[in-house]
């Protein structure tokens, strides 16, 4: 430990030093050395701690001296201005209000690492004050010395100023995994679903309560996303991207099917492969399969059966959560990609992603949402969407491709939509 072999390590672990004396190292950028012959130390402290904490604590570590002088020599703060319990907690208070932000997934560490000596300092023989020493830790991430100085307008909440977690996902791309966090997206699609179907909240948080960390990505139907056949007993298929585990793909009925599980494999077998050959993704995948049933009660017990037969080696897990946005980037390439009219003119292959517009767009369900109008300038992608809507149609409704009028304006995009 770098702290440790630090010359203020030695000082640190004093029982006692003499005023006056001058120690043998300076300031340095991981010795800081500060001197209050004022009644305000406390308020002193209250300003420069955080400072010098999270300065510390966002490089190599450090000491705070609190009663030595530039010079070098120890001062000590004098005992008629501060008493020996109160330079305790002056700085654990203030060291617990800094804000921190994990971009890794320490649990252990959530705040700052330090520890407060607080040494006698003589003169003469008699306890003249006292010398606050500061140890701190080196930080695994980002440590504040206050809330980010940054606000935002809301109808409801006026002006409000930015938490830290808030701030650092608006200047950073953090991704779409955070550490210690499982979320469910697309959120309104979750929140429709969970209206519509009441026991559907307990039943996934029941399935998914072991995991803490990913994303569970709910879909109307995975099956169509892959441009596979709708079924209609269907009510969501869920994926889970989770740490330490491999992707799972539930999929929810409202009652009891035969071909459920049937549908499941098919769909997570298309995922497995479209995973690997269109997205690029060069790591192991597997995706495990479960079926679960609104009407019965135990999904546990009446399921055992429906869990993918194969146990796979866990070497197939999402170990971190690098790996989880590896497959999610490959995840993002099956479900956006689209054959363009460019790529066949060329002759060669082009990988087109659809923007987040327009996959919006094709989310919708097809069931409710009967007519869309959508306009854009030439080249915006109108085409695109509308032979995504045509295959959509194709694998919600089970209708021939003959069934489908496709209506435009000039020939070579007839022959391209044919
Ligand atoms: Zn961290």
């Amino acid at each position: 430990n770098s702290l440790e072999s630090n010359p203020a390590f030695e000082i640190f672990q004093s029982k006692k030093l003499e005023y006056g004396q001058r120690l043998r190292f300076s300031e340095s950028p991981s010795i800081e050395f500060k001197q209050f012959s004022t009644k305000h130390v406390q308020e002193y402290m209250k300003n420069i701690i955080p400072e010098y904490i999270s300065a510390f604590a966002n490089t190599q570590g450090g000491y705070l001296f609190i009663g030595v002088d530039d010079e070098s020599i120890i001062l000590g703060c004098p005992k008629d201005n501060v008493d020996r319990d109160s330079l305790k907690t002056v700085t654990n208070e203030a060291i617990s209000k800094l804000p921190v932000f994990h971009f890794c997934s320490s649990k252990d560490k959530d705040k700052v690492s330090y520890e407060t000596r607080v040494i006698d300092v003589f003169q003469g023989g008699n306890l003249y004050g006292y010398l606050c020493v500061i140890k701190v830790e080196p930080f695994c991430c980002a440590v504040f010395s206050e809330a980010p100085i940054s606000w935002m307008v809301d109808k409801k909440k006026g002006v409000y100023r930015l938490n830290t977690e808030e701030w650092v996902h608006m200047m950073v791309d953090v991704g779409p995994v955070s550490p210690d966090h499982l979320k469910y997206t697309p959120k309104f699609l979750w929140k429709e679903l969970c209206s519509q179907h009441k026991r559907l909240k307990d039943l996934v948080k029941q399935q998914i309560r072991s995991f803490s960390c990913g994303l569970l990505i709910l879909s109307r139907s995975w099956a169509v996303d892959l441009n596979l056949e709708e079924k209609q007993e269907v009510i969501c298929d869920a994926l889970l991207i989770a740490q330490n585990s491999p992707p799972i793909l539930y999929t929810i009925l409202g009652e009891q099917d035969e071909q459920g599980q049937d549908y499941c494999t098919r769909t997570a077998f298309t995922l497995k492969q479209k995973l690997v050959n269109t997205g690029g993704y060069t790591g192991r995948v597997c995706v495990m399969t479960k079926v679960l049933c609104l009407s019965s009660q135990n999904n546990n017990k009446t399921s055992g059966g429906s869990v993918s037969p194969i146990d796979y080696p866990s070497s197939y897990n999402l170990a971190n959560i690098q790996e989880m946005q590896d497959l999610l980037q490959a995840l993002v390439i099956v479900l956006l990609n689209f054959r363009s009219f460019l790529s066949d003119q060329l002759g060669c292959e082009i990988l087109n992603l659809l923007t987040a517009q327009q996959y919006e767009i094709l989310s919708k369900s097809l069931r409710k949402t009967r007519e869309l109008f959508v306009h854009g300038l030439p080249g915006s992608g109108k085409t695109i969407i509308a032979m995504k809507i045509m295959e959509k149609i194709r694998n919600t409704f089970h209708c021939e491709t003959d069934r489908i009028l496709y209506i435009c304006e000039n020939q070579p995009l007839r022959d391209f939509i044919q």
